[in-house]
């Protein structure tokens, strides 16, 4: 799914807070953003849906960081729940995605996320056909909706622009290898 997804997938979890820590909230829809984003990345500093993505071994560190938010309440360990539970969440959504080449599209490759308690990559279920693709989109907006019900104040500008942003990569994304490759070809 689009980062946008991810990090509006995060947001939503992280809105639990505002139910049961409403004093963190803020600091916690922020963590779960950054949370939902960060797994990707990998795609910069190492092996992509691998190096940052822990679709199993992610709970193992989530649930005690909920269990010791709920415990100690304190802005930073609900911060730290939100951003755990957005990253675990990302890495196991990927599995219900495309592959992870660059033309997801073209179904070249089953590898969805790599899964280090087992030592192999999740065969992808392609329940979404590529990032970026129009079922991603109405993930994003159904996502965004909820966020919306929940959140309030400069945050709701954060959902806005996180769909904003998605729906422009949803117009663009199956001509990006393309442009890409031709930037490559002239430098
Ligand atoms: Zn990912």
């Amino acid at each position: 799914m689009m980062a946008t997804t991810h990090a509006l997938a995060g947001l939503v979890v992280a809105s639990a807070a505002v139910v049961v820590a409403p004093g963190q909230a803020t600091t916690a829809l922020l963590a779960g953003a950054a949370g939902g984003l960060f797994p990707d990345l990998d795609a910069v500093v190492g092996t992509h849906r691998r190096t940052l993505h822990f679709p199993a071994y992610g709970w193992v560190v989530a649930v005690p960081a909920v269990g010791l938010a709920a415990l100690v309440t304190t802005e930073w360990s609900v911060a730290l729940a939100a951003f755990t539970v957005a990253a675990a969440l990302h890495a196991l959504s990927d599995w219900f995605e495309a592959g992870r080449e660059w033309r997801s599209w073209e179904r070249t490759s089953d590898e969805a996320v790599f899964c280090h308690l087992t030592g192999e990559w999740l065969t992808a279920r392609r329940w979404i056909r590529y990032d970026g693709s129009p079922e991603d989109l109405f993930c994003s907006a159904a996502l965004a909706g909820a966020a919306l019900l929940v959140v309030t104040g400069p945050v709701r500008w954060l959902v806005v622009a996180l769909l904003t942003v998605g729906t422009g990569y949803t117009l663009v994304r199956r001509r990006v290898p393309d442009a890409v490759d031709r930037l490559r070809a002239r430098t």
